[in-house]
């Protein structure tokens, strides 16, 4: 049996970059929304992650932080972010038959049956279209398992010569095998990913 192609696409920053669509002023500058009550930090703009603000650190901790860098503070909108959910994910849905949707901002797409198109110039379609119509930035990781799709997706992120979409197999073409040494993954993981 040829492998499958399956994607995950994954909202980038996902609660922040929802705020910035209704504030574009937020746009380049720190952001973080906070958990029920303003207690931790839920979602941070990549500039809040430089600052090393961490995933659920208490805000008050972050207060002098905040003050030295202006990191702007939301409280979170779940109805808004629940609402940015449904339209990425009916558009996500236009793109594959068969959908798993995964969390808040993440689904699986089967791209099985699109094979024999050019993966990362699909992939690059419907991080242009969900950009378009919703305002959301968003990544792509493409690989034969949702592992490796999820895999692929964070590498995706991370680097930015992919541009947003990587495709597994061509992950040793583009950035060489030098490119898993960012992240912590365990050499069964390296070999499945590279060759
Ligand atoms: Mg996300």
């Amino acid at each position: 049996m040829s492998p499958r192609a399956i994607a995950l696409i994954d909202v980038n920053n996902f609660y922040v970059s929802c705020e910035r669509i209704f504030n574009p002023k937020l746009e380049g500058r720190p952001v973080v929304v906070l958990s029920n009550n303003d207690g931790c930090a839920v979602s941070r703009s990549d500039e809040v992650k430089a600052l090393g603000v961490k995933m659920g650190q208490p805000w008050f901790q972050l207060k002098d932080l905040a003050k030295k860098h202006g990191i702007i503070a939301y409280s979170s909108n779940y109805t808004l972010y629940a609402d940015m959910s449904h339209r990425v994910m009916n558009i996500l849905a236009t793109f594959s038959p068969n959908q798993e949707i995964y969390s808040i901002d993440e689904c699986f797409l089967d791209l099985t049956e699109f094979k024999t198109q050019n993966l990362t110039l699909y992939g690059q379609l419907i991080r242009q279209r969900i950009k378009q119509w919703t305002g959301l930035p968003v990544c792509v990781g493409i690989g034969p398992t949702k592992t490796l799709s999820k895999l692929a997706n964070h590498l995706a992120k991370k680097h930015p010569e992919f541009n947003g979409v990587c495709v597994r197999q061509l992950i040793k073409k583009k950035c060489g095998s030098n490119v898993l040494r960012s992240v912590k993954y365990g050499a069964s993981e390296e070999n499945l990913l590279l060759n």
